[in-house]
């Protein structure tokens, strides 16, 4: 006999299962009709919801008019109505519900990284933990495509004693552009990474600047601002709004600069480079 939980089991997150179990347990689901082949039934969840499961070809075909279902990101996981009713079918054929270690060891895990850690990494962009949004990224909605790993960060010298030239972070950029040509880069999965990357390197260039005059650095600032155009513009998808990270780090460079120490003869093309960032902020 067809189990339904058998099917359902390694597609459903853990969490998802033990609240449709504990749905199951506690009465809230309650079979309007059944046989061999198809379940239709009513769960009591903020609202009553309509559950009809049917076995098709060698798998099931499920449906719920709850907000879960619903949701594009993951209407195709089940979700716990879905769960309650296929334990109840099940039993009602004589079948088992799953024991603990099948849960333990066939449900999805929960995501490395969740929704509200996710959502902290956008409230201090600067302070970000630049590893825990590459993974974020991958695995926002709950699905993904086989894509390319891309590095930690280009070439960079991390020497603070060594002074940063235009030339060698336009290298940087480069390097992280050429990364799009890979085999299996993908536009939305990979721009995590891609991002991680840029702010891994802004990271660095604030503190090589020590070193510098406030008028290389403003240079060095607007090569960053070009590049960060093209990349929101051209290398990502940027759907999830992950410019926020690099803007956030141009920002801080920026604001940096602006207290730099700066030479007399050097205040007026000083305040004219720093005014074409300005005028650049808003470019797309
Ligand atoms: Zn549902």
């Amino acid at each position: 006999m067809k189990s339904a939980t058998d099917l359902l089991i390694t597609r459903t997150y853990k969490e998802i299962w033990a609240r449709g179990e504990e749905y199951a347990n506690s009465g809230r689901a309650r079979i309007a009709s059944s046989n061999e082949r198809e379940v239709e039934a009513f769960v009591k969840g903020t609202e009553l919801y309509e559950v009809h499961l049917k076995f098709s070809g060698g798998g099931i075909s499920k449906k719920c008019n709850c907000p879960y279902s619903r949701d594009t990101s993951t209407r195709h996981a089940p979700c716990k109505h879905m769960i309650a009713v296929a334990i109840l079918w099940d039993e009602i054929r004589g079948i088992k519900r799953p024991s603990k270690d099948e849960i333990e060891f066939d449900t999805i895990p929960p995501p490395l990284v969740t929704r509200s850690q996710y959502v902290s990494l956008f409230k201090n962009p600067l302070k970000a933990d630049l590893e825990l949004l590459r993974i974020a990224a991958e695995e926002i909605g709950s699905w993904s495509r086989p894509h390319s790993r891309l590095s930690n960060m280009p070439h960079f010298s991390n020497n603070e004693d060594e002074p940063l030239s235009t030339k060698e972070i336009g290298k940087a950029f480069r390097e992280i552009g050429t990364w799009t040509n890979r085999k299996r880069y993908d536009y939305y999965f990979c721009a995590g990474e891609m991002v991680a990357a840029f702010c891994e390197v802004m990271r660095l260039v604030k503190k090589r600047l020590k070193v510098s005059s406030p008028m290389e650095a403003a240079k060095i600032l607007r090569e960053a601002q070009k590049f960060h155009y093209e990349l929101v513009m051209e290398l990502i998808d940027d759907s999830d709004g992950l410019h926020a990270f690099t803007e956030a780090h141009l920002e801080d460079i920026f604001n940096y600069i602006k207290r730099m120490p700066e030479a007399e003869d050097e205040r007026v093309v000083l305040a004219k480079e720093l005014k074409e960032f300005e005028n650049h902020r808003n470019d797309y």
